[in-house]
């Protein structure tokens, strides 16, 4: 690559720095190492709109990129007419092309275990359209709501709750489909934090997501905003100049970014992330603690201590919905309890985020964790820290 793209990303930056090889098998490719793309312009690879277009979406193309197993085709050809197949260029070359079991490659290819339903298993496990008051609204909690923004993704996740709404439907996403639901929330005073999600409301095009945010902020009673997004993760290139100019008006926005293993973490995705940072975004995460992929406790401690680096604050992990199709993601919630162990005490307080399990059937996010209270009577309370030593506390 020429120098004189010195300004955009080069291949360089795409590289892997962080991740040590136990973590790591093989290192993400450069993108002009994958014969399709050895030929693409910098620029275009730069370009949000150039790698939405360019996702792939078919079993010809991924198998130009990596080695499909008989599994992964099967579910490729299923996946059609459920959650469907969609996945970055810039999110292949992070996939490792000889090994099934790669964590991202886990998260992106779907496999004929998809078409396996668990016995308890839902369409909608957090009863979200029970909750629905107006059209794009869950109103659960009294003082906030939940704003499903667009059906879209830049990538589909293969364990996503919201799989009964999200993907490459027909639904454009246009900023008059909100009406209601701004309606909804000006009429209703109790609500001082809305949430914007979706699917991945960054894929929205720059001005109907400044249209719904000026909207938004306008109302006198709404206090904050906030964003849900994976896209600094799939396709960092969404985060340009214009789009954090555009975000940076409506502060105070905070933003969740979805991340689940530390070989996401990569220069690029740290790029958008210092973008974001830099303009005053305060940055959380979110993770979805998924079987093998990230329910080691090394990997998720590894993972909150990367996103530390990046200025993103650890906020939750979440047990993994039981929605229909993914029972081969889901652990036992002891193993979430066992990482929460193992990470309270034994790293950084801002590097322990809040294990939850969102109540199925609509109970909201209950948090969940080892146990530090032995016993309790009146004026004292037994407790043991994280080695186990026992305390007793007077009141
Ligand atoms: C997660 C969620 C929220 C936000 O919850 P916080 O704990 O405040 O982050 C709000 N509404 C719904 C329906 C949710 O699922
Ligand atoms: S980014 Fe979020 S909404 Fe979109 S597919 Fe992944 S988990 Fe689902």
């Amino acid at each position: 690559m020429s120098p004189a793209n010195a300004n955009t990303v080069t291949a360089e930056n795409q590289q892997q720095v962080f991740i040590p090889p136990q973590i790591l098998r093989r290192a993400p490719r450069d993108y002009q190492q994958i014969d399709i793309y050895k030929d693409i312009n910098p620029l275009d690879w730069e370009d949000w709109h150039w790698q939405l277009k360019h996702r792939i979406r078919s079993k010809d193309e991924l198998s130009e990129i990596i080695k499909l197993t008989s599994e992964e085709e099967k579910g490729i050809n299923k996946a059609s007419g459920r959650l469907s197949m969609a996945i970055t260029p810039y999110w292949a070359t992070l996939i490792d092309p000889e090994d099934p079991e790669c964590p991202l490659r886990r998260q992106s290819v779907p496999t004929i275990a998809e078409s396996v339903i668990g016995p308890h298993e839902m369409t909608d496990p957090c009863a979200e359209d029970r909750d629905s008051p107006a059209r794009h609204l869950v109103h659960r909690y009294p003082d906030r709501v939940l704003l499903l923004a667009t059906e879209h993704c830049a990538m589909y996740c293969r364990h996503c709750t919201r799989r009964r709404l999200v993907g490459e439907h027909s639904e454009s996403d246009s900023s008059s489909k909100f009406d209601a639901a701004i309606e909804y929330i000006k009429s209703n005073r109790k609500i001082r934090d809305v949430l914007i999600s979706g699917g991945d409301p960054l894929i929205l095009e720059d001005e109907v997501l400044e249209e719904l945010l000026k909207s938004l902020s306008g109302i006198s009673h709404v206090e904050f905003l906030r964003l849900g997004t994976r896209v600094p993760v799939t396709l960092p290139q969404r985060i340009t100049e214009k789009l954090v100019n555009i975000l940076k008006k409506y502060s105070p926005l905070w933003i969740s970014i979805h991340f689940n293993h530390p070989k996401e973490i990569t220069k690029r995705c740290k790029i958008a992330c210092d973008m974001l940072a830099e303009a005053g975004i305060p940055l959380g995460s979110q993770t979805v603690l998924l079987k093998g992929i990230n329910d080691r406790p090394y990997i998720m401690k590894k993972l909150m201590h990367e996103l530390i680096k990046i200025r993103v604050r650890p906020y939750y992990i979440y047990q993994c919905d039981p929605v229909r199709g993914t029972q081969h993601f889901r652990t036992p919630v002891a193993c979430g309890i066992n990482i929460m162990e193992k990470l309270r005490g034994y790293t950084s307080g801002y590097a322990v985020p809040t294990y939850v399990v969102d109540g199925p059937g609509g109970g909201g996010k209950i948090p969940i964790g080892p146990n530090y209270i032995l016993s309790q009577a009146k004026g004292k309370y037994v407790l043991r820290n994280y080695k186990g030593k026992i305390y007793t506390y007077l009141e």
